[in-house]
């Protein structure tokens, strides 16, 4: 449909695309580093460089408009590399989820249709384990940072840095139109089959671009600059590293990538490098704040995004205690993903500490471009302060499932994107996720919100890692069952002495009066999903089993 009021035809250069991002970069920053592990550091005209044989190399081996390019890595250079040039020559970059079970992984290559994969030494065993699923792969690159097989029965194109170093450039990018798919994953499927997930390089570009300006234009209490020090702990398979590594690249900020995230490794680069700026889910923060040599980094210099799953307000305090400046943020795999960051209004900057803190672990406020509502099960929206559904509009938001209209409708009812979360809109306009609907606790007709009950137990100092589900009660349907991991050395409080911590904070009227049903159980650790994040599903099955 053109516009009534259509000015000359677009011209080449005016659509969105990915390859825009990477102009003013080559003068700007051609100095700049992206450095890989302890093993290699490129100047940005280095990578750059090869950012351009990498799409010679694509187009020789007959990879252009249409096609999907699969990527089983760790974090790399050569992932970044990858996150450009596949796009950038009119394929789908399909960031292969290697967490996931062979049968799950390759029914991701399979349904994609990938006809080229890149692949990890490390993943070749992944890789053979899901064989009867490959038949329509053309080309197996491997990258490998030492020695290396090609892998057994399958059409082997050769070594990333082997074949890289032959390629010749591309001289010239392909104009494409901006709806041109650019990026495809899998959701990591809690129901079901996973379901592919695309963004266009309109949407890819327009969600750096305000992702970019609004951690540009928001000191309080995190930003994220050209000067800063980049380092990816959200896996880049997992939405894109939540599309950071296309703004850090864009800036020609200094990056940093970990390769196969190793909790020591990790702790020497945030060091070695004076990393400033990060993002991550609650649970990977925890883990290296609890590492025994977490004390040889200066946490002072960091800066946080932290997002996937509620950050508790004991975390952020514990984060802030050892310097860290810590915010939450929201979004979801469907939608790019980020939608919504907690920076302080300048109007309620000058708050207490404790204000400060309900602030920054909200969940977020909006970002701009985004639209959101709570809506009833009608899809009628409710009055401020109510609990309902969260809804969204934005020009980043997926379209859709690939190939599956009945989900993407359903997604999509109404015309807004369905998140599943529970949330309510405060008086100031920042969101606040309640819960997951699937996750919320229905004790006798009454919603509770298991985030609630999971905030106040982590209240308690010995409390490590909570995680909160309902259980099945013949005399409410459901009661709240809490599993909780102690801090090392303080191994000796009783689940009856949480339980005396949780009535005393039910006392104080901020949560729920039911929550009192809650029974607390110690347990060593707690299952987490291929992304690290808590794994509600296998909890209530296995809660479910135990009462079979
Ligand atoms: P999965 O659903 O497989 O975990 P996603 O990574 O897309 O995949 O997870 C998105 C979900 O994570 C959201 O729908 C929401 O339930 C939860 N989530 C993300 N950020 C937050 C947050 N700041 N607070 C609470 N929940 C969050």
């Amino acid at each position: 449909m053109s516009p009534a009021n259509s000015g000359p035809e677009m011209r080449p250069g005016s659509a969105l695309l990915i390859r825009e991002l990477l102009h003013r970069v080559r003068t700007w920053a051609p100095r700049g580093t992206i450095t890989y592990r302890d093993r290699l550091e490129l100047t940005y005209a280095e990578w750059l460089a090869r950012v351009d044989r990498l799409g010679g190399w694509l187009k020789a081996l007959g990879v252009g408009p249409g096609d999907r390019v699969g990527v089983m890595d760790w974090d790399s250079h050569r992932y970044l590399e990858l996150f450009f040039a596949v796009p950038m020559s009119g394929a789908a970059l399909h960031t292969v989820n290697v967490r996931l079970t062979p049968e799950q992984a390759g029914y991701t290559i399979q349904h994609a249709q990938d006809t080229v994969l890149f692949v990890h030494v490390d993943f070749l065993p992944l890789l053979a384990a899901m064989k009867p699923h490959l038949s329509g792969v053309r080309h197996v690159v491997v990258l490998a940072d030492g020695p290396w097989n090609a892998p057994e029965g399958l059409p082997c194109a050769g070594e990333y840095e082997e074949e890289l170093a032959k390629a010749t450039p591309v001289s010239e990018w392909p104009d494409l139109p901006e709806d041109t798919m650019a990026t495809l994953f899998y959701t990591t499927g809690t129901t079901g089959e996973p379901k592919g997930v695309s963004f266009s390089h309109r949407q890819i570009v327009l969600h750096t671009m305000t992702a970019g300006l609004t951690l540009a234009v928001h000191e309080d209490p995190v930003s994220f600059r050209a000067d800063d020090v980049y380092l990816p702990l959200t896996p880049m398979f997992h939405v894109h590293a939540w599309g950071l590594p296309f703004l850090a690249t864009m800036l020609g900020a200094k990056q940093v990538y970990p390769g196969k995230y190793e909790p020591q490794m990790l702790l020497h680069l945030l060091e070695t490098h004076q990393v400033t700026f990060s993002h991550c889910v609650p649970t990977l923060l925890q883990m290296l704040l609890h590492h025994p040599q977490s004390g040889t980094v200066n946490w002072r210099r960091l800066k946080l995004v932290i997002g996937g799953a509620a950050l508790l307000p004991a975390v952020a305090r514990e984060a802030q205690s050892r310097g860290i400046r810590i915010v939450g943020g929201y979004g979801m795999s469907e939608t790019c993903p980020i939608v919504a960051i907690a920076h302080i209004k300048p109007e309620l900057a000058s708050g207490s500490e404790d204000d400060r803190l309900g602030l920054l672990t909200r969940t977020g406020f909006p970002l701009p471009m985004v639209q959101v509502k709570i809506v009833d099960g009608a899809g009628q929206a409710v009055p401020p302060g109510t609990v309902g559904e969260l809804v969204l509009r934005s020009p980043w938001l997926t379209h859709g499932y690939l190939g599956d209209d009945a989900s993407s409708d359903r997604l999509w009812r109404g015309g807004w994107l369905h998140t599943g979360d529970g949330a309510l809109l405060d008086s100031d306009g920042y969101l606040r996720i309640t819960d997951r609907l699937k996750d919320v606790i229905k004790i006798g007709g009454e919603w509770i919100s298991s985030l609630e009950i999971e905030a106040a137990l982590a209240r308690h100092p010995a409390v490590r890692e909570v995680a909160v589900i309902g259980v099945p009660d013949a005399k409410w349907d459901e009661h709240p069952r809490a599993e909780v991991v102690l801090r090392e050395g303080l191994e000796s409080v009783t689940s009856r002495e949480l339980v005396r911590h949780l009535h005393a904070v039910i006392e104080t009227g901020v949560i729920h009066k039911r929550a009192i049903l809650t029974e607390v159980v110690l347990v060593s650790a707690i299952p987490k999903t291929s992304v690290g994040k808590v794994d509600k599903k296998r909890m209530r099955e296995a809660a479910k089993a135990m009462v079979a």
